[in-house]
């Protein structure tokens, strides 16, 4: 089977979907593999690398598109990569389900099949293809270094000559996969930690952190849908959230915030007023900004500096660090294809629980 990995062109997009490490197992398998020249680069994976795991390197994304039977990429191509997809080709990719169904009715009508990464169900069987999980992961990380970079003080206690320093403050509202990475994250740098989710099953894991778990009466059992995901709150449910929030945010250094409901724009739990309240110097990182943002005050992409309060937008953190995000990425999509092949051959079988679920297009037809 011919499996291409093509040069990510989103802007400040990173990532490779397959790093070499991947490809080499995936020629083990006796796999062709063809890698777009520069494919790796920005992730620190040059095209040497791809060679010596067993490689070609195609030119261009039409070189390395042609005759492939299975595209791997990180973001949905656009029209014109949807252009050079051959006929019949499965495509596996990050394709945003919710905004896609023009690229979808596109690539449908060049009889692809497409498997888009985000829908892999969160069930144990395939925890080692959630990219949703891994790249999470990335996010929590990074949003804690970027918000110690930016507060004007230290995050650990710290006893010296000169004194003594107070620890600072972190908060994490939504402990899934990315606010647990947070509040690890900032405990390992020494702040004093705190976390708020309306799913109760998240109280026990962000203690296990070391972290404070916020109580709020809003926070059950009956908060937690399908999938381990939260359901939407009600409108009162909703308002004493955010009375819940505004109690505990005024006092604190860094805030991370990553609440999300899947299908719908982020719930709005950190308000201008609440914003105002805190202290200068303080900083909200908000990793919902892409679906609109738990911060009222939120720009996707900027940083507002509200009264010496800054408020960051956070877009796209895993591929602010491509190579872990990539090789992470990477053995979610390397599982995947393990998954799918039968006999040497790409066999999508929609009736299995985790194919199924991730196949928008087969064979031309448009999945509802
Ligand atoms: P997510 O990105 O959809 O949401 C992030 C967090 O925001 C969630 O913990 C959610 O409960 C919380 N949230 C939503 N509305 C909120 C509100 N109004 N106030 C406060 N918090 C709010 O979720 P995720 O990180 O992708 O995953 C959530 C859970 O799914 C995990 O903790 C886990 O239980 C489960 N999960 C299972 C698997 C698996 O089994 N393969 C993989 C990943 C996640």
């Amino acid at each position: 089977m011919r499996i291409c990995v093509v040069a990510e062109t989103a802007p400040r997009e990173h990532r490779v979907a397959l790093v070499p490490d991947s490809v080499a197992k995936l020629v083990k398998a006796g796999h062709e593999v063809v890698v777009q020249a520069g494919a790796g680069a920005a992730a620190y994976h040059d095209d040497a690398a791809y060679v010596a795991a067993g490689a070609s390197i195609a030119p261009d994304a039409g070189t390395a598109h042609a005759g492939a039977q299975v595209i791997c990429r990180v973001q949905r191509p656009t029209d014109a990569e949807v252009a050079l997809v051959p006929e019949g080709a499965t495509l596996i990719a990050m394709m945003a389900p919710a905004s896609a169904a023009s690229i979808v009715a596109a690539l449908a009508a060049r009889k692809a099949t497409v498997l888009a990464l985000e829908l892999v169900p969160r069930i144990t069987r395939a925890q080692s293809m959630d990219v949703l999980s891994s790249q999470a992961t990335v996010a929590g990380y990074k949003a804690v270094l970027i918000a110690a970079s930016m507060i004007p003080r230290f995050l650990p206690m710290l006893t010296t000559a000169a004194g003594s320093i107070t620890p600072a403050r972190a908060f994490v509202i939504g402990a899934g996969v990315a606010g647990l990475q947070a509040l690890a994250t900032a405990r390992r740098l020494g702040a004093v930690t705190s976390g708020f989710d309306v799913r109760a099953a998240a109280a026990e894991q962000v203690k296990s952190l070391g972290a404070t778990f916020v109580q709020s009466d809003v926070v059950s059992a009956a908060a937690e849908g399908t999938g381990g995901y939260a359901k939407a709150q009600s409108d009162d449910e909703a308002a004493r959230t955010l009375a819940t929030i505004a109690k505990h945010i005024k006092d604190q250094d860094l805030v991370i915030s990553t609440a999300a409901i899947p299908g719908r724009a982020a719930p709005r739990l950190i308000t201008a007023d609440m914003v105002r309240s805190m202290r200068p110097g303080s900083v909200i990182i908000d990793l919902a900004a892409e679906t609109g943002g738990n911060c009222e005050l939120t720009v996707l992409g900027e940083t507002i500096d509200v009264n010496g309060v800054m408020v960051v937008g956070a877009a796209n953190l895993p591929a602010t660090l491509p190579t872990h995000a990539s090789q992470m990425f990477s053995r979610n999509v390397l599982t995947l294809l393990q998954h799918l092949v039968k006999d040497g051959a790409l066999a999508v079988d929609l009736d299995d629980e985790i194919t199924g679920a991730m196949t928008l297009t087969h064979n031309g037809q448009v999945r509802s």
